[in-house]
């Protein structure tokens, strides 16, 4: 069969489309590797060729200006290649030894910080929040940025009985990991979209507005105006509601951004790794905190304490799922604090602790 080429770009690239040489001649024959150091890598191959690489925390928006000094660097050190991790870390490869530290001297010259391997913190992966998209309730580089300064010590230096993912997602079309990650911030809306009858028929078309909402709520609506002019418009059946935001996507006279409506919940004891035990989806730990730009102290505060909680009383590799199944949610809520409300019982008949998770099978005769 003749080879086909791609032609939309739907899915992701091929994997190895972006290997370096190196990788690429050690494919299948790595032994092993361990961490150095935080933000410091060793891998080893059968051949006896050896990989360090060097990782740095970076943003996930970022400006040209800052790319190019990246490539300055990968170019001086690292035959011009560099890699982005999918929590937004820039990793520097040498399989040269002697390009390591005056490679760590030029990162720190430059004011940035090497870390994010191994048991802490590592970089926040997170959505668009307000810089780009439409459907946020909160906004994503601003939280990440006050939650990740006052953890920073747990990229840099700080040890954590395991890893620990920290995640953000702005709205629960959930861009971000925050189904699968040990603390996840996501962003909630609580009110059902606004109707703006006078702009609707001029910017949106009924019936795609009408299927796009998942819970059937939105009917056709016409009505007189007070001019006595005829309006043909939509209604929302509150009841069933979700406040997923579908709706606005389709159809900008429905807006649903709303200042005290909007919070943060905070999930935890997800992760996608299937080391000791399966992989976890992330429970609902706080229901509501509010949305208080410019460095939201309450979600700052409640995720640093959900951190300490977890690093005092977990026991080494336990991960935060882990720790929470071995403790009971009982304690974790009379550990941490959180007060246990109405809206931890999940009620939802497609609940995910029904759902396949893992990739771990057994096999029976
Ligand atoms: Fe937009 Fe929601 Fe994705 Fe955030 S999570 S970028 S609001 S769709
Ligand atoms: Fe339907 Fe979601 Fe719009 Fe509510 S917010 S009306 S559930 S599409």
């Amino acid at each position: 069969m003749s080879e086909q080429k791609r032609i939309t770009d739907i899915g992701p690239p091929k994997y190895d489309i972006a290997w370096t040489p190196f990788i690429k001649e050690n494919y299948g024959k790595w032994l092993y590797h361990e961490e150095l150091a935080p933000g410091e890598l060793l891998h080893v191959s059968e051949t006896g060729a050896k990989l360090w690489t060097i990782r740095i925390a970076h943003t996930r928006i970022m400006s040209t200006l800052a790319i190019r000094d990246l490539a300055a660097i990968a170019d001086e050190f690292c035959d011009g290649m560099l890699r982005f991790t999918t929590r937004n870390n820039v990793e520097f490869m040498v399989s040269d030894e002697s390009k390591i530290q005056p490679l760590k001297d030029k990162l720190k010259a430059d004011g940035f910080v090497i870390g994010g391997t191994g048991p802490g913190i590592t970089n926040i992966v997170h959505t668009q929040g307000w810089i780009h998209c439409h459907t946020p309730a909160i906004d994503a580089s601003g939280i990440v940025k006050a939650v990740m300064d006052e953890l920073f010590e747990y990229f840099t230096e700080k040890r954590l009985p395991n890893k620990l993912r920290i995640s953000l997602a702005c709205c629960l079309n959930m861009c971000g990991a925050v189904h699968c990650s040990d603390v996840s911030i996501l962003g909630v809306h609580r009110k059902p979209p606004l109707i703006e009858h006078d702009r609707l028929i001029n910017v949106c078309e009924i019936p795609t507005t009408i299927a796009s909402c998942p819970t059937a709520a939105i009917r056709p609506y016409n009505f007189e105006d007070e001019a006595g002019e005829k309006v043909k418009s939509v209604q929302v059946n509150n009841e069933r509601c979700m406040f997923c935001g579908n709706c606005y996507t389709m159809c900008p006279a429905m807006p649903l951004a709303d200042p005290e409506g909007d919070g943060v919940a905070l999930w935890v004891g997800g992760k996608i790794s299937n080391a000791r035990s399966m992989p976890k989806f992330s429970k609902l730990a706080i229901p509501f905190l509010p949305n208080n730009p410019p460095r939201w102290p309450e979600v700052v505060d409640e995720v640093k304490n959900i951190v300490e909680v977890y690093a005092a009383g977990a026991r080494p590799y336990e991960r935060m799922g882990e720790w929470i199944d071995r403790i009971g949610w009982e304690e974790f809520f009379s550990l941490t604090g959180i007060e246990f409300t109405h809206f931890h019982i999940d009620d939802y008949r497609f609940a995910m602790t029904t759902w396949r998770s893992t990739t771990q099978f057994k096999f029976t005769e």
